[in-house]
This record gives structure tokens, C-alpha cells and sequence, in this order.
């Protein structure tokens, strides 16, 4: 079967490979979910995997499938599946077990491990392809009416883990009732926090670089969130009039924000980072001032990365609250498909030049009928 592949290591390396159609029984103990992929996302980390700024392909393998961002429908399921059953739409969790405590206790998205394995990124084939196998454990059913939309599932379990955690981190206050929250950044990641403050009820502002409107703050206010541009609007000037916040999610991409945030924060709230910045960008920063009022307002600042199953099935309960609340607005992100693995040149393309791009997605099979 075909698959979009890179060579780790080796800039701009993406190209067709061929992979042979894995079976059901390849998953030991009869744990099997055979999946036919229909959609699959793309985002930064293939741009970069693409760049050869970090990947790595599986053992006994030269070359690494790519895309984490997989949506697909169960094809065949090992005999002691249940969860599943043929015909169901999927999308599989991305980060496998290592051997650290977390690991063994279902919470591989915290390994303490040095080696990571992720489908599409390190060590572990990806999605683009024809189809998978995977294990049970790793496969998280969505419902037939969320099909159109189910592609954004896993970048906003990114952002589901994040929001999760930080709830969870402010139960130490014991009675926590956020008002504000903030969002850096208004790409697909932003948007998405943006949304699922919302429908926590939050009042949100986000901000963005570009200024409005276009499509990405015309979606943030229709959600009924403000956005403001730091063309006009500098973020601590934003937070001296919409803040300060209680909780903000920082996506931007640009660590000095990060800064700028915990300057932004309310007392006793929540900061949390989602980022991943490869670069080695120094700035100066108001260090006393920063530390004084996080140790004197009770402040956290916590960094999130990848998601486990309880965010993908927090995801699809909060997907299906969007449709109701704010129906077809998902559907909106879906800006960029590209049709069949064949073109994977242009899908490429797509992620790297397309301007006013949330989400660029290939359509490796129809979505079919039902
Ligand atoms: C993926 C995460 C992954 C992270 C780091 C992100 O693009 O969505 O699942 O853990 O990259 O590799
Ligand atoms: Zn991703």
C-alpha cells in the first residue's frame, strides 16, 4: 500500500513508499482494530519531521511514515475486541508505552522516559497511509455525526489535556471558579483552546498577530470570544483591560510570549504551555518583578504535551457539544483538503505556503456512505 514517508534525517526527504497491508492478527492476544484511513492532518510537526529537525523511523526500517492526525473506520477486530466493531470511525491515540511508572499505569502522555515512541514521529509508523493495526487500548471511537469533522479530533486533545490539567493542578485552591482566560495565539491549537473555554464558559480573549478580521478571528468571535491583535495591542496592555487571566493557554509557538503571559495571570491562576520550541531564542525579562508576583499572587505555570485516551474521549464529548452549540463551526477549520497520498508534494506544499490555513488534511479515501 502507498505511504507518505520521509527519510529521518535527510531535509525534505517526503516521497511515496510502499508498505505492506498490515492484518488484524499482527496485535498479539486477539487486541487487533484493523483501520482503513480516510483523513489524515497535517500540522507542524510534519513540517518539521519534513525539515529533519527531529524524527526518527522505526527499527529495521530506512524511512518513517508521517502524520499523527489519523481519522478512519474499522475495517476488522481481533476476537476479544469489544469496544469496537467493524464499520465504526476511529482515531488512534499517538504516543505508545515506554517502561517508566507512567507508562505501566495508562499514562504514557507523562513518561519520565528519555525515548519517546509516537505514531508519525518517533520510532513508530504513522498514518498516512492506507490503513493500520492497532491495539484496542489505543483506539477511540467517534461518533457517526461527528465524521465530517472527526480529522480535528486529535489536535484538540492537545488542548483538552492542557485545560484538563490545569482544572485539575487548581483543586488545590479547593474553591476555583475562573472568570478570564487568555489564549496566545490564533492558529488551529488557539482556536481550539479558544473553544473549549468557551464551552466551559469562560469570558476569552485571544491573541493573534494578524490583524482582523480573517477567517481565524472571525471563528474566535463567533464563539463569542474576543480577539485582539499584538499589532495593536501589546499583550500586557490586553490584559490590563480584558484581564488579568485566571487560566491562559499559550500556543503560539514564540517562547518570549511565555513571559509575557505569567506577567498576564491573575492571582492564583493558571498558566499553560504548549509550545514546543526548538529554537535557542534568548530575551531579557523583568526577573524580579516575574518571580515577586508569582510567589506573592500563589501562581502555576504548567507544560503539556501529547494526550492520552481520557483527552481523546473528553475531545469527542466536547466536539459533540460544538456541533450542538455552535453547529458547522468545526467544519469551518477544515480549510485546506488535499486529495489522495499520491499528491503528498502538494500537501506539503500546502502546510508550508498556504495563507490563511487552520487545517490542511488529506483525503486518502471518500468517507463513504451511511
Ligand atoms: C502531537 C503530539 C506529540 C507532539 C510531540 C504534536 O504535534 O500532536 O501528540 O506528542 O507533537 O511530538
Ligand atoms: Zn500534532
Amino acid at each position: 500500500m502507498k505511504a507518505i514517508a520521509v527519510v529521518p534525517g535527510k531535509p525534505d526527504s517526503v516521497h511515496l513508499a510502499d508498505l505492506a497491508k498490515p492484518a488484524v492478527d499482527d496485535v498479539p492476544g486477539g487486541r487487533g482494530v484493523l483501520v482503513k484511513i480516510l483523513r489524515v492532518g497535517v500540522d507542524g510537526t510534519d513540517k518539521e519531521i519534513n525539515a529533519a529537525e527531529y524524527g526518527a523511523a522505526p527499527p529495521g526500517h530506512a524511512f518513517l511514515v508521517i502524520g499523527h492526525e489519523g481519522f478512519g473506520q474499522v475495517e476488522a477486530v481481533g476476537p476479544n475486541v469489544s469496544a469496537v466493531k467493524p464499520g465504526d470511525y476511529v482515531v488512534a491515540t499517538v504516543r505508545r508505552p515506554g517502561s517508566s511508572l507512567y507508562d505501566l499505569i495508562g499514562t504514557n502522555d507523562m513518561t519520565t522516559d528519555d525515548t519517546y515512541f509516537e505514531r508519525g514521529i518517533n520510532l513508530r509508523h504513522g498514518f498516512l497511509t492506507e490503513y493500520y493495526v492497532d491495539d484496542a487500548e489505543f483506539i477511540v471511537k467517534v461518533p457517526q455525526g461527528l465524521r465530517e469533522v472527526g480529522v480535528l479530533l486529535e489536535p484538540l486533545t492537545v488542548v483538552e489535556k492542557g485545560i484538563a490539567q490545569a482544572y485539575e493542578i487548581q483543586r488545590r485552591l479547593r474553591v476555583w471558579r475562573p472568570r478570564r482566560a487568555a489564549v496566545m495565539g490564533a492558529g488551529t491549537i488557539g482556536i481550539l483552546a479558544t473553544l473549549v473555554l468557551r464551552l466551559r464558559g469562560l469570558d476569552v480573549t485571544t491573541f493573534g498577530l494578524t490583524r482582523k478580521p480573517y477567517l481565524n478571528s472571525d471563528l474566535i468571535e463567533a464563539l463569542g470570544a474576543r480577539y485582539e491583535s499584538t499589532a495593536d495591542l501589546p499583550i500586557l496592555d490586553g490584559a490590563r483591560k480584558h484581564g488579568p487571566f485566571d487560566l491562559i493557554f499559550e500556543a503560539t509557538g514564540y517562547s518570549p510570549v511565555v513571559f509575557d503571559s505569567m506577567q498576564a495571570l491573575a492571582k492564583n491562576g493558571v498558566l499553560v504551555l504548549s509550545s514546543v520550541t526548538g529554537g535557542d531564542r534568548k530575551v531579557e525579562v523583568p526577573a524580579d518583578k516575574i518571580n515577586l508576583e508569582f510567589v506573592l499572587g500563589n501562581k502555576v505555570m504548567v507544560g503539556t504535551v501529547n494526550a492520552n485516551r481520557e483527552y481523546f474521549e473528553l475531545g469527542v464529548r466536547d466536539m459533540a457539544q460544538a456541533e450542538s452549540a455552535y453547529p458547522g463551526w468545526l467544519g469551518r477549520l477544515l480549510t485546506h483538503p488535499v486529495k489522495g497520498l499520491e499528491n503528498y508534494r502538494e500537501l506539503l506544499d500546502t502546510l508550508t505556503t498556504a495563507r490563511g490555513a487552520i487545517k490542511v488534511f488529506c483525503e486518502v479515501a471518500e468517507l463513504g456512505g451511511g
